[in-house]
């Protein structure tokens, strides 16, 4: 068996991380008997200095061509007064959608062992969390109509939100399916006191609920789902939420499990083609020090090799050498405690590969 990976390294710390995540998939498919072919694809930033556009056809044909996309992270500062068609994060944007990617899987788990790099009340860090935050991919803000015109006051902008009861009820379904493999609980987050498009979300996430009758749904406004998050996200197990308010609160999700540095994601559509990247951007401060913490990336693989491939022994082999790896407390800088010594990334990874071995 081999599979085919379309790989955006991206920028920054993107190349980086994603050669420790490409070591680890090679060594777990060896031990499973599989094997991958990796073929660099270009989007973002590269491809605007090379091609003059954030996402060429061929990179959008080699990603569907693939089983499965692995992704750094894209964007930085060279790029950052570009204008909004032309900036890295339109590769992003392009290819969740060419792909149909429409939901986000972003789990958000405090590891025991890091109990002590998570920001909260000591008594809330004890208490752990472990949930999984679906966020809508392909709608909401990040897709709908935008643009400047001169208004009342001088020139403007706007964006708009905009969901369809087709793309509240697939999300919903993916949302409602996941708790039922889990606790049953469900948290459905949105602003309905002030949004139209919430209030929608609110109806068709209702009209879901009747269909499942074991999962017990829960509506939240998204600003106490942020205060939630940092005084009791125990609370939480499977929340769904659309695409900004999803994109925000998995970061302060991930910022409580100790650091952004820790959290994979898994975007997902109809087929089990998918896209795996860290939910971290591409820490243009760090970047090219060999500093970055690639573990987000590395479980992206373990999702990757678990919900495309079904290569579930091999993901299980990943996650527990992370855990064993963080037991024996060797940390990377942004989950070191001060003062504690730190490794680079590099031997990070190579800690991680010899407990695969
Ligand atoms: P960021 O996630 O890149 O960095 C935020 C902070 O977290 C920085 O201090 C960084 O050093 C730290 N950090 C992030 N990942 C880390 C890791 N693996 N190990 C250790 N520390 C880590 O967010 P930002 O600074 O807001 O964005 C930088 C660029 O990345 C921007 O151009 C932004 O558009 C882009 N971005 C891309 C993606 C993506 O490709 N999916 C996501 C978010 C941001």
């Amino acid at each position: 068996m081999s599979y085919n990976i379309a790989v955006i390294e991206g920028h920054g710390i993107g190349p980086e991380v994603v050669a420790a995540a490409i070591k680890v998939l090679q060594t777990v498919g060896k031990t499973h008997g599989f094997d991958f072919t990796f073929k660099k694809v270009a989007a973002g930033g590269n491809a605007i200095d090379a091609f003059g556009v954030p996402l060429p056809e061929e990179s959008v044909k080699a990603c569907l061509d693939s089983d499965s996309v692995l992704l750094g992270a894209v964007g930085g500062p060279k790029w950052d007064t570009l204008p909004g068609h032309l900036r890295p994060e339109k590769a992003l944007l392009g290819i969740r959608k060419e792909l149909g990617l429409y939901a986000n899987i972003r789990p958000a788990r405090l590891l025991p062992e890091l109990k002590d790099a998570c920001p909260l009340k000591k008594e809330v860090a004890d208490a752990g969390f472990d949930m999984i935050v679906v966020r809508e991919l392909t709608g909401g803000m990040y897709f709908g109509e935008s643009g400047r015109r001169e208004g009342k006051h001088g020139p403007e902008a706007y964006d708009t939100e905009c969901y369809s009861e087709m793309e509240i009820e697939r999300i919903g379904v993916t949302a409602f399916e996941l708790a039922r493999t889990r606790s049953k609980k469900l948290i459905s987050i949105d602003k309905a006191n002030v949004l139209e498009s919430s209030r929608l979300w609110r109806e068709v996430m209702h009209r879901l609920a009747q269909r499942y009758p074991d999962v017990t749904l829960t509506d939240m406004l998204v600003d106490n789902a942020a205060m939630q998050l940092v005084r009791n996200p125990k609370q939480f197990d499977v929340a769904v939420t659309s695409n900004m308010f999803g994109d925000i609160l998995t970061d302060e999700a991930s910022q409580i499990t100790g650091s952004i540095g820790l959290l994979p994601s898994a975007s997902l559509g109809e087929t089990k083609r998918g896209m795996y990247e860290p939910i971290h951007g591409s820490a243009p401060d760090i970047a090219g020090q060999d500093k970055a913490n690639p573990i987000a990336t590395i479980l992206s693989c373990a999702m990757m090799l678990r919900m495309s491939f079904g290569q579930n022994e091999a993901a299980q082999e990943i996650e527990a050498a992370v855990s064993r790896v963080l037991a024996k407390g060797l940390r990377t800088a942004d989950i070191a405690a001060p003062g504690e010594a730190a490794l680079p990334c590099s031997a990070m990874t190579k800690a991680i590969l010899e407990e695969l071995k």
